[in-house]
């Protein structure tokens, strides 16, 4: 057992990620019950009052909502930090230059493969149910009519984002410290890669100082995401009830098919997909794992944001996958931002959905580029609730599709978030395990046994 495993893991015995407190009900039992009890306390009360209904608009905008907010803030608030520490430490840790860029190429083809295959899920679903093409031409209309302030202003908000040699460029960032308040992640990630490898060019005895503050910095937001993660079961809930009870449950009746087709494709990657590549690329047992990250999983469908799952997922996929933390310092981070498998897959589906609808017929040609840009934006795409909305406008816009069409789908779209987030960031975990296992890093077979005290299955 390492060092660090060694140092971690007595601290962990009651942490955030599945240790048990004095009561004995493990904390991710607890959260797992906040999801049920909030959602099905905001379903009840929708079906019961509606969701209109006065009082409970005010309970979800006076309690709920900010109660949830100031979880998810909490989280989001480690994130720059976090990914600049650990990172950089990551980078510096891997050490010479050569072996960063196999760990490097090796993650990025593996995020761009199956993230392509995720895709390519979702239009061989989309193309075979064809749930645009039985959409009622009313219901049609009612959407467009529903949602086309939204669309207008996610438009304008697409007006703004560009996708071109400009977005390359655009990743080395003029001032850091800027790109951090925008919190601009793919600019903040360079710049924290570029660290890194500066500091192994500089003598030891001088980078030693800035190490031991970057681990410090890592530590104590390790400290406050334990903290904000004991929070976890009350701040879940009122994530969900907010959803739940606000959500107009005849719009699911009426995108039914389309809202299938998102869900099987998301179904496929997450039970076939995943366990292939948990079972032969990470060699590790897949029933176990996705047990071992469910504390991820299910802040990652609450939170509807792979940023704000990030310090949870680095915490459980050292502490429960036993991955070291040079590798998942790197990859999750970059998979956080980069590694979209969910989003590329609804982008596919959402975009053919609609071309459906209007009645553009996609070729070949264009699914291809429908492939091809869905996956690019989904690197693009921020990790937020909704982050790829306005790069989805422009993959509709650029195959000859109106982009206010996404009007049609916008009040779904809440749901589908939290679904395929939950796809992007075990597929963030999943990469970052077959990363360390290809490094020779997981002891075969007994890697999910690393560390006693934090084993709770
Ligand atoms: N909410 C997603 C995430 O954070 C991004 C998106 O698909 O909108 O991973």
């Amino acid at each position: 057992m390492s060092e660090r495993q060694e140092k971690v893991t007595p601290a962990s015995g009651d942490d955030a990620q599945g240790g048990n407190d004095a009561r004995g009900m493990a904390l991710h039992t607890k959260i797992f019950l906040g999801l049920v009890i909030g959602g099905a306390t905001g379903v009840v009360l929708n079906v019961w009052l509606g969701g209109e209904q006065r009082h409970l608009q005010w309970v979800v905008s006076h309690i709920s909502e900010p109660v949830g907010q100031i979880f998810l803030r909490l989280l989001i608030m480690i994130v720059i930090p976090l990914v600049f520490a650990s990172l950089s430490l990551g980078v510096a840790g891997l050490g010479d230059l050569r072996k960063l860029g196999r760990i490097g190429i090796k993650t990025f083809l593996y995020f761009i493969l199956v993230t392509t295959l995720a895709v390519f899920i979702g239009l061989a679903l989309v193309n075979t149910i064809n749930p645009g093409g039985r959409l009622p031409t009313e219901v049609k209309a009612k959407l467009l009519e529903t949602y086309g302030g939204e669309a207008t202003q996610g438009l304008a908000r697409a007006e703004g984002v560009s996708f071109g040699i400009k977005t390359f460029v655009n990743i080395v960032p003029r001032n850091p410290l800027a790109a951090a308040v925008r919190m601009d992640m793919l600019a903040v990630i360079f710049f924290s890669l570029i660290f890194g490898i500066a500091l192994t060019r500089v003598p030891s005895y001088r980078a030693a100082p800035m190490i031991s503050f970057l681990e410090a910095l890592g530590d104590a937001m390790v400290v406050i995401v334990d903290l904000a993660m004991k929070l976890a079961p009350y701040g879940v809930a009122a994530l969900i009830f907010s959803v739940t009870a606000r959500f107009g449950y005849d719009l699911l009746l009426s995108l039914g098919l389309y809202v299938i087709t998102v869900l099987l494709g998301l179904a496929i990657h997450l039970l076939v997909s995943y366990p292939l590549l948990i079972r032969f690329f990470a060699r590790l047992n897949p029933w176990r794992f996705f047990r071992r990250i469910q504390t991820v999983m299910i802040t990652a469908f609450s939170t509807s944001s792979s940023a704000a799952t990030l310090p949870t997922t680095m915490r459980v996929t050292e502490e429960k996958l036993g991955v070291p933390r040079e590798i998942s310092g790197f990859v999750l981070p970059l998979g956080a931002t980069m590694n979209m498998n969910g989003t590329a897959l609804f982008e596919g589906v959402t975009v053919l959905f609609i071309a459906q609808v209007f009645g553009v017929k996609l070729g070949l040609g264009a699914q291809l580029i429908v492939v091809i840009m869905s996956v690019l934006t989904a690197i693009g795409a921020a990790g937020v609730p909704g982050g790829s909305i306005p790069l989805l406008i422009l993959v509709l816009q650029t195959v000859g599709v109106p982009g206010e069409g996404i009007a049609i789908i916008l009040g779904v779209d809440r749901i589908l978030d939290m679904c395929r987030t939950t796809l992007n960031v075990t597929g963030d975990v999943t990469a970052a395990a077959f990363v360390a296992r290809s490094e020779g890093f997981l002891p075969v077979d007994k890697s999910v046994e690393i560390v006693p005290a934090a084993v709770d299955s």
